[in-house]
């Protein structure tokens, strides 16, 4: 670590991802972005590396949560000087395990999946959010924050709203140092999955998980942005580049599901085997994030069209259709 405001703490997790890092900022109030995983070994090894630097976890005034994922909520229970935790609404939904919440998110997931001509023994979205619940943090938001505004007690650091990978997630500015605190939104080597969520009580359309990534990464461009702090991973110095290299790689990616489509009219289930032939079966939730991303992505673009057969989605390139 280059700059003294910040310490990086890593804690394990029990997710192939592998470690995952916190971020101690030093301000006027000691914050703590990101809390790990919950479970004792997570929490032994963050007891130790703020011992080292010597502080207590009492010491800790407020957290700040870049996500709702687990391995970045989960040791929100053990600060008990705590005056605040801040995080995207979206984020306490998940923490407060929101009843309405879920058995939509459930039902979404359900008919969703019919639609995709998922078959059953790959449906294990109940299951995901179970594992979810069982290792994220045990408490809530006491304020949420979005866009545009300031960490209380770090008047540097400004809220980005960086949904994508999720659509809970913030990334955090500091307009002194130019430190990025990005969560799981960029990453050194790889671009973060672009997570399929249902879309809130109350509203139709499920988010486009791949297109808000890509907005979100555009954005990044817009500040004078030096040092990245991933979630995840090396901490890097950010460069234009990057991002114009990962937009680039994703289209080539499109590009690639594009060539099928205009050969085979195709499920989104065809469409995720035919992608990750190894994988699919393992990972499902994963590669049908990633396929389905392509395919919004595609639609956008207006290369693709999608209709329904018998209950079913398909997706069809565009000039086909208009014969
Ligand atoms: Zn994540």
């Amino acid at each position: 670590m280059t700059h003294q405001l910040i310490h990086q703490i890593t804690v394990p997790t029990p997710y192939a991802v592998g470690d995952v890092h916190c971020y101690l900022y030093m301000g006027e109030k000691v914050t703590l972005f990101d809390a790990g995983v919950n479970t004792e070994e997570a929490w032994e090894a963050f007891q130790q590396q703020i011992n080292a630097i010597g502080l207590e976890p009492s010491d800790i005034k407020q957290i700040v949560l870049t996500h709702h994922h687990p391995d970045h909520t989960g040791l929100i229970e053990h600060f008990d000087q705590l005056e605040a935790i801040y995080g995207h609404p979206l984020t306490d939904l998940w923490l407060k395990e929101d009843c309405e919440y879920f058995q939509h998110y459930l039902a979404f997931f359900d008919q969703l999946y019919d639609r995709f001509d998922v078959p059953h023994q790959f449906r294990k979205i109940d299951k995901t959010v179970e594992n979810a619940f069982k290792y994220q943090g045990n408490g809530r938001l006491t304020d949420t924050i979005l866009e545009g505004d300031v960490i209380p007690g770090l008047p540097s650091m400004t809220v980005i709203e960086t949904p994508g990978h999720a659509q809970s997630h913030l990334s955090f500015y500091d307009r002194e140092s130019g430190s990025l605190i990005a969560g799981d939104h960029l990453l050194k080597h790889i671009s973060s999955n672009p997570i399929l969520e249902a879309p809130l009580v109350g509203e139709e359309e499920r988010p486009k998980s791949l297109i808000n990534y890509r907005k979100a990464m555009k954005k990044m461009k817009d500040y004078n942005i030096q040092e990245v702090l991933p979630g995840h991973g090396e901490t890097f110095h950010f460069n234009e580049k990057l991002i114009d290299h990962r937009l680039k790689r994703q289209e080539e990616r499109a590009e690639h599901v594009f060539e099928y489509i205009k050969e085979h009219r195709a499920t989104p289930y065809e469409v995720c085997q035919y992608l990750f032939p190894k994988h699919y079966e393992k990972q499902f939730g994963l590669t049908m994030s990633e396929t389905i991303g392509q395919l919004d992505y595609l639609e956008a673009e207006g290369k693709i069209k999608s209709y329904t057969e018998e209950g079913v989605l398909k997706y069809s390139p565009c000039k086909t259709l208009s014969y």
